[in-house]
């Protein structure tokens, strides 16, 4: 295949992830097809709207389709036939027992094979267990399909910059024409491409994601001790973090992981390493980390406010992170249903989630902006780094609150602004306040 040719490329599931492959190799000028099977979905993406919050992904999607490169269709064995490059990138979630649910790649690898030809490189994008590559290439075999893994590493918030600037694109595959062609497709990107073998794929990902929940939890159990010790837990990110070998990202003390992926991915892990009798004793760890990371938080506000029930609190941020619409596994959720438990009232705001607010958080008020959210309320609790909050004017949230008190479960850069408004403001790892204004 000529490396500077267009390819026509079919993308099933047009999720974060897939509609951010497509529209961007339709940007850089590959025929593309995205595939969705949800009828939502699909109909909200053909009337031009983009159903979750992805910067810059509409205008994306729309300068694509009006060149006429990106297409959307729920017919996957037509859009297949015509593509001889195939991205899968459905959703793995995770089933009871830990485990990657592979139900929907199963559906469509079966949806595939009939169609599948010699001419066909059939791409996994999904984030799957080591060994679904070797599953998908032995389903294909009798079509003579080529297939690879190639795991995405965007992050949902800033997905197209991610997925266009990668830090590095990895292919596993044992396929030389596959390597080639999916080579050709990242050559724009300029950034260092690792072919492997597909499980040594599958396992970068997996990996990567747990080194991210480890160094996340790491952050929080240090943010936990410096609380008994008087040490000031984000100057100690800084001062670690200025250490190449360490690096600064992912050492935020806050309220611990979240979000579509690396939960689930490290369940993935943990499940499959015990499944081939390997103790996963650090992985453990962290997810404990994590879970008593929350429960740390849910005693803070219980012990500066003297106890839940009856409580005012206003939740900013109900998403996993910033930038994002997403709730999956939402550690702000999760502490707004157990504060709710607790008896405590909830005022909660996202600027990126509407009325789904109520579905999630039926007992919450659901308000309309943050002064909205602190009417009346004994306590702010940050649960989100949303840009938003940056700029808030914290002075007139002190004139609606009952009590000056903002409990920071993310670590944003307002201590200053808010104590000059007059708040007192906790962060994780700060020690409780004796009393509140
Ligand atoms: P998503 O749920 O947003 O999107 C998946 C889409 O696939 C859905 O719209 C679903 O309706 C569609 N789908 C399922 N079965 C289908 C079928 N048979 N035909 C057509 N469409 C079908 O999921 P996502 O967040 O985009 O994640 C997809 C995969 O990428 C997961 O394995 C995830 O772990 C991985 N991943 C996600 C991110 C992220 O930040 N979201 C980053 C890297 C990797």
């Amino acid at each position: 295949m000529d490396d500077a040719r267009p390819v026509d490329t079919a993308v099933i599931g047009a999720g974060y992830v897939g509609l951010t492959v497509g529209a961007c190799l339709a940007d850089l000028g590959h025929r593309v097809a995205c595939v969705e099977k949800d009828r939502l979905k699909l109909a909200a993406l053909r009337a031009g709207r983009v159903p979750f919050h992805e910067p810059g992904l509409p205008e994306l999607v729309r300068a694509a389709r009006e060149h006429g490169l990106l297409s959307l269709t729920d017919d996957l064995a037509a859009a297949a036939a015509r593509a001889p490059l195939v991205f899968v990138a459905v959703g793995t979630p995770t089933r009871g027992d830990g485990t990657a649910d592979l139900s929907a790649l199963q559906d469509v690898v079966e949806d595939l094979s009939p169609v599948a030809t010699p001419q066909h490189v059939v791409v996994v994008k999904s984030t799957v267990p080591v060994g679904t590559a070797e599953w998908v290439q032995g389903v294909m075999a009798h079509a003579g399909a080529s297939v690879a893994a190639n795991p995405e590493f965007l992050r949902e918030g800033s997905a197209v910059a991610d997925f266009l600037h990668p830090a590095r694109v990895v292919i596993g595959t044992l396929h030389d024409g596959a390597a080639r062609l999916l080579a050709s497709v990242y050559r724009p990107m300029q950034c260092p491409i690792l072919v492997t073998d597909p499980r040594t794929a599958e396992m970068i990902k997996y990996a990567s994601n747990a080194f991210l929940a480890t160094k996340i939890s790491f952050i929080n159990e240090v943010a936990a001790i410096c609380e008994r010790l008087g040490a000031d837990a984000a100057v100690v990110a800084q001062g670690m973090g200025a250490d190449p070998r360490i690096g600064p990202h992912f050492l935020r003390a806050g309220v611990g992981f979240g979000g579509s992926c690396l939960p689930k991915d490290l369940r993935a892990l943990v499940a499959c390493a015990r499944v081939h009798d390997v103790r996963p004793l650090l992985l453990e760890a962290v997810q404990d980390v994590n879970e008593a990371t929350r429960q740390r938080f849910i005693d803070t506000v219980e012990s500066a406010l003297g106890g839940l029930r009856g409580r005012t609190l206003a939740i900013l941020g109900l998403t996993f992170k910033g930038g994002t619409s997403d709730l999956r596994e939402s550690p702000a959720l999760d502490i707004a249903l157990r504060l709710l438990d607790g008896g405590a009232v909830i005022r909660a705001f996202d600027p990126q989630v509407g009325e789904e607010i109520t579905g999630h958080l039926p007992q919450a008020i659901r308000c309309t902006d943050a002064y909205d959210a602190g009417e009346g309320s004994d306590a702010i609790l940050l649960l989100s780094d949303c840009p938003e909050f940056l700029h808030l004017d914290w002075r007139r949230i002190a004139s609606r609150v009952r009590g000056r008190l903002i409990i920071d479960g993310r670590g944003l850069p307002v201590r200053e602004v808010a104590t000059r408004a007059g708040f007192v403001y906790l962060g994780r790892g700060d020690r409780l306040p004796v009393s509140v204004p």
